[in-house]
This record gives structure tokens, sequence and C-alpha cells, in this order.
């Protein structure tokens, strides 16, 4: 059974309550976690709190650098076993678990080496005074993360937040904590302080809530749906705690008759396919131009027709889905696309090994979708590929922003003018020309605009965004 991580300890929820663990390509309860509530998100701040005044205040910044880098090596030392955790916790094939394990370290080793590096301004002002700015860390930050990269998005977050100076208290998934305990475990054992890093698990209305009004959380990092987002901030609001929302996309992949089709076509199938189009900035849309809209689907659909889905620890193209709910909704989008008689282009299989009781579901592409359609407009999180075309530049561009989302977006030309043109044009926190960066680059800004969320995480931006500035006005004569 797991436990609450507090206070570099494992302890059991207040309640004595738990919940289970199940693997999704089998629907079999294999575990069960702490089922945890207000009290234990109290005893999490509480412990937090003291370490912030304690402990981690008499480390300089080097100090922290200095521990997220022993925390980098422990994670690196431990991938194996991480990815191991996380494959049947997620059900991620095994190169998938394993790219998470690695991006974790990644993302520990270059935050730790940032945080030093937080310098404030000196700024002209009136005669006979010294202006300066200093970076300060929000205090204790609460972290609130999905199931689809625990660890990548534990890394980001909560790397940041530490080398930035604060303290952390991490409510993870119900479906998907496992691998953070394990990585809290490490961290205790690499010497952070207790109460640094703190995990409290259990549902989201019951602990994520309880974190997001709590009176002793200084700031909110939430990574999940646009409809829990809003629920979050507006808990945030109630107390005027800021709010980092990192919510959901329909990343448009925007192909040009004189695009690279050769280059392009791994990269269009990889966005929907990678994490079984669990990813929030998955390229769930795809914008071809018009000449190139049916040799293009053609040889989609052979590459989709080739996809398998199966058994994680038979590391093919796809997992299964995190859980039945998931497998349902991605089944109810395509209920949808058979009932208003849009052509499904190709679907993948599933492998005869893969349990009927799993969560697994066939990769699709489908073409000739309008662009007002539901599965157009909202994100599916499953293995679906939306295809429609366009005739010119501007059509291109208000279907790609055509949504009310903003988080990634691909464009594919050779045209230089048209790349830079696209990339001013399409609303989205990250833009990638002639690649697709589905969540890639530890030291790429990430975050987006519209109901994809607002502030940033992953590179140094991330670092400005769990602090707060003070200015300090010296008058001096
Ligand atoms: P979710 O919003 O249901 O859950 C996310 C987290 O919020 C979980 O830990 C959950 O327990 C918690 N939560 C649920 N209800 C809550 C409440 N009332 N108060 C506080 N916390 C609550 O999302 P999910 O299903 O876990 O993840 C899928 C969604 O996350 C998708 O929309 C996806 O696009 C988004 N996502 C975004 C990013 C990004 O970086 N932009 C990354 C991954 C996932």
């Amino acid at each position: 059974m797991a436990l609450h991580f507090i206070d570099n300890r494992s302890v059991p929820s207040a309640s004595g309550q738990t919940l289970p663990v199940i693997d999704p390509a089998d629907g079999q309860t294999y575990d069960s976690i702490a089922r945890g509530n207000a009290a234990d998100v109290d005893a999490a701040v509480q412990a937090a709190r003291r370490c912030l005044h304690g402990a981690w205040s008499r480390l300089t910044a080097a100090e922290r650098g200095r521990l997220l880098m022993k925390l980098s090596a422990a994670v690196a030392a431990h991938a194996d076993e991480l990815a191991a955790i996380e494959q049947r916790d997620c059900g991620k094939p095994t190169k998938q678990a394993k790219a998470d394990a690695l991006a974790l370290v990644r993302y520990f080793e270059f935050y730790a080496g940032a945080g030093d590096k937080l310098h404030g301004h000196t700024i002209p002002y009136l005669d006979g005074y010294s202006v300066l700015t200093w970076h300060e860390p929000h205090g204790v930050t609460g972290h609130v993360i999905p199931w689809n990269y625990p660890m990548q998005i534990f890394g980001r977050s909560v790397g940041g937040a530490l080398a930035a100076g604060n303290v952390c208290v991490v409510k993870p998934s119900e479906d998907a904590c496992l691998s953070l305990l394990r990585v809290a475990e490490l961290a205790a054992e690499v010497g952070f302080p207790p109460g640094a890093i703190n995990i409290v698990t259990g549902y989201g209305h019951e602990v994520g809530d309880a974190l997001a009004r709590h009176p002793g959380v200084d700031h909110i990092s939430f990574t999940g749906s646009p409809r829990v987002g809003t629920l979050i901030q507006q808990a945030a609001a109630e107390r005027h705690c800021p709010v980092t929302l990192e919510l959901g996309g329909k990343g448009p992949q925007i192909v040009f008759d004189d695009a690279d089709v050769d280059a392009a076509l791994p990269f269009i199938v990889n966005a929907i396919v990678q994490n079984s189009g669990q990813t929030c900035s998955a390229g769930s849309r795809l914008l071809v131009q018009r000449g190139l809209y049916e040799p293009l689907l053609q040889r989609l659909g052979e590459a989709f027709t080739a996809l398998r889905a199966g058994p994680p620890t038979l590391d093919l193209d796809l997992g299964p889905l995190i859980r039945q709910t998931q497998q349902e909704r991605v089944r109810g989008f395509l209920d949808e696309v058979r009932r208003d008689g849009l052509p499904i282009v190709a679907q993948g299989r599933i492998d005869p090994a893969a349990d009927a009781n799993g969560y697994y579901a066939a990769p699709t592409l489908v073409r000739d979708v309008p662009p007002q359609h539901r599965l157009a407009q909202e994100e599916v999180f499953g293995p679906v590929l939306a295809a429609m075309p366009f005739e010119d530049e501007d059509e291109a561009v208000r279907l790609a922003n055509g949504t009310s989302f903003g988080l990634v977006a691909g464009v594919w030309t050779r045209d230089g003018a048209r790349q830079l043109r696209m990339a001013r044009r399409v609303k989205a926190g990250q833009v990638f020309i002639n690649n697709y960066g589905a969540g890639g680059g530890v030291e790429l800004p990430f975050g987006g605009v519209k109901s994809s969320g607002h502030g940033r995480e992953k590179g140094f931006e991330a670092l400005l965004g769990f602090t707060t500035l003070k200015t300090v006005a010296i008058r001096h004569g």
C-alpha cells in the first residue's frame, strides 16, 4: 500500500481510507494509495512551512542547485525502476516510460543550474536613489498534476519551484502517483530536508481543492483539464493566490503544398500516437492545403493501418488508455464520427496479446471533419486525428485559430517568409516549424493562450513564474 509522503516520511491518510490502483492493461487492481483529505493537506502544508522557515531558509541558491543535481543523479540511477512503476501505473509502452524517467533527470539537471542565475535589475530613478529588484520565492507552492506524464510534469513544475527557493506540496492524479512517491523518497535519501517535497494522494475534489484553498499555500501550479483549471482558479481567487494554469489543447498540424512530406509524416503520426494521444500538446488536427490533401491522406492512411496498440511491455506504438472512462470518451467521439457520416481513412490494430479488459483504443484517422464538429473543437485525449483541407494561408490561420485552445501548433512549409508569417499569426504558446515537439524540450518555455491556460512552465521562464518580484528603492541622497 502506498502512503502520503510528508516531512520525509510515509504516512497513512488521517481518515485511514484508501483508493485502488488499477492496471490499465488488464483493468485489475494491484495496489492501493492513501485517500487524502483536508487534514492531510494541512499536515503537508504545515511541514512545508516549517521547512521553508527552517532548514530551507539556510540554503543558498547554489546549495539548492546541488541538491537538485544529486536528485537528478539518483533518478538516473533508478530510471529503470521508475519507468517500470510508471509503465504499470499508466500503461505506457517501455520506450515512453523510459523517456519520461530520463526527462525527469533532465528537468532536475536543468533547474539545478538555473536557480542561482535569477538575477534582478538596477533601475535608473530619481537623483539620489538606487533601485534594485529581487526575484523572491513565493514560499509554499502547491502542484496539482495529471496522470498523462506524472514524472515529466512533476519535474518541470517541482524542479523549477525548488530551484527558485520554494518548498512544495504535490497532489498527483489519483490515477497515477506511484512513481512520484518513489521520487520523493529518493529526494529524502539525497538530503532534501523534511518538508521540502510533500505528496498527498487522493481525489481532486478532496485533496486538490483543499490545496487550492489552503491559506498556507502561496502559489498554485495546475496542469489538467480546463474544467478543473477554472475551479482551481476560482478557489485560489478567494484568497488572491497566484495560479499558473497548463490546460488542454487541440494542436493544429498545418501542412502546405510545398512541405517536405517525407520529413513531416513521422512527426504527424507521432504527435497523435505518442502516449496514446493522451497529450495536451498532441497534434490532433491536421490541416492540409488542397493540392496535397489526397496524396498526404493516402500515405497517412498506410501509416495508421500499420500502427498497433498492445500490452505496454511489448513496447508497441500505443499502450492502453489510462482508465475505462477515458476509453468510453474515445468511443463516444468515434460513435459521433460514424453517426455524422465522416469518412474514417484508416485505423490501426489492437494486438491479439492485449487483455480484453484493458483500456485499448485503435488509432484512427478521420477526414473531411467540419471545422465546427466536436471532433475538430474538443480534446479527445485519445489517438484520433481529425483531417480537413484548406485553400490558402488565410484559411489555414482561420482554422488553426478557430478553437478555444492555443497551446501548440506545427507548420510545414519550405517557404521561409511563410514560416515566419505563420509563426506570428497562429495563436499558440509554442509554434514548431518543420518539426513538432509534443511536450519535448526541457529548455523550451511551455504554456498556452486562451483556454489552454496562462503562465509558463519549462525553460528559464518557469523560474520567473515561481518567484515574485520585489522592488527596493533606497534614498541615499
Ligand atoms: P483533470 O483536470 O481531471 O485532473 C488533473 C488533476 O486535478 C488531478 O490531479 C485531479 O485529481 C485534480 N482535480 C480534479 N478535480 C479537482 C478539483 N475539483 N479541485 C482540485 N483538483 C482537482 O485532468 P486529467 O484528466 O488528469 O488530465 C487530462 C487533462 O489535462 C487534459 O485536458 C489535458 O490536456 C490536460 N493536460 C495539460 C497539460 C499542459 O501542460 N497544458 C499537460 C498534461 C495534461
